[in-house]
């Protein structure tokens, strides 16, 4: 593969960019990272988890797997995950400001997030308003932004009772995933704050065949 491009995203921010179809975007990443993509040629139809879910028959995708969109088309394919650790998410939306404030104010933080936070340790924003702000330039409001695939994102989910619990469990340094889009798209990933862990920021590497 022939390198393209080499980004970086600093701590809790948003970066949008293109891909042509064959390329490949590398995401390397210790902490959570929030996923979303959008048909180029039509930005209405975008990734969709449950859409990714179904097509794959399960909750945890790794390489080999699609990534679907909203009319059950083939967006992007996993052509290699490093992440020995434990697993990509597909059952979380984004976090956010207003999402933190509410589990602050209700006290469910640790619940949550199973330990104690200073009040500084709370972020002002989250994952929603880094896409938010880096897809605007897209003409794409927030709230068409999709549930997004969230890489890192190691979640103990019980099958018989459907818990879904937070864990601390995270990739080791240089692990990363590469993703290959099957059609021109528009990506867009945030560094997430990722509160149990804390997040750290994320290199991306865009390689063409
Ligand atoms: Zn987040």
């Amino acid at each position: 593969m022939k390198k393209l491009k080499e980004i970086h995203v600093p701590y809790n921010t948003g970066w949008a960019g293109e891909l042509k179809e064959r390329q490949v975007i590398r995401i390397i990443a210790t902490t959570t990272v929030d996923f979303v993509a959008f048909k180029r040629q039509n930005l209405k139809e975008r990734f969709d988890q449950a859409r990714t879910k179904v097509y794959n028959m399960k909750i945890f995708v790794t390489a080999g797997d699609k990534l679907m969109g909203r009319a059950n088309q083939h967006m992007m394919t996993i052509t290699e995950n490093t992440n020995r650790e434990g697993t990509h998410d597909l059952q979380k939306g984004m976090c956010s400001g207003y999402r933190f404030q509410l589990a602050k104010k209700e006290g469910k933080l640790k619940d949550y997030y199973h330990r104690d936070f200073k009040d500084e340790e709370v972020p002002d924003h989250g994952c929603w308003e880094n896409l938010s702000r880096a897809l605007q330039p897209y003409g794409i409001a927030p709230e068409d932004i999709p549930n997004p695939f969230n890489l890192n994102q190691h979640m103990k989910i019980d099958g018989t009772t459907g818990r879904m619990d937070h864990t601390t469990i995270r990739p080791k340094p240089g692990s990363y995933v590469d993703l290959r889009a099957e059609m021109d798209l528009l990506v867009a990933l945030s560094a997430c704050p990722d509160l149990p862990v804390r997040g750290k920021p994320v290199d991306i590497t865009i390689y063409e065949p």
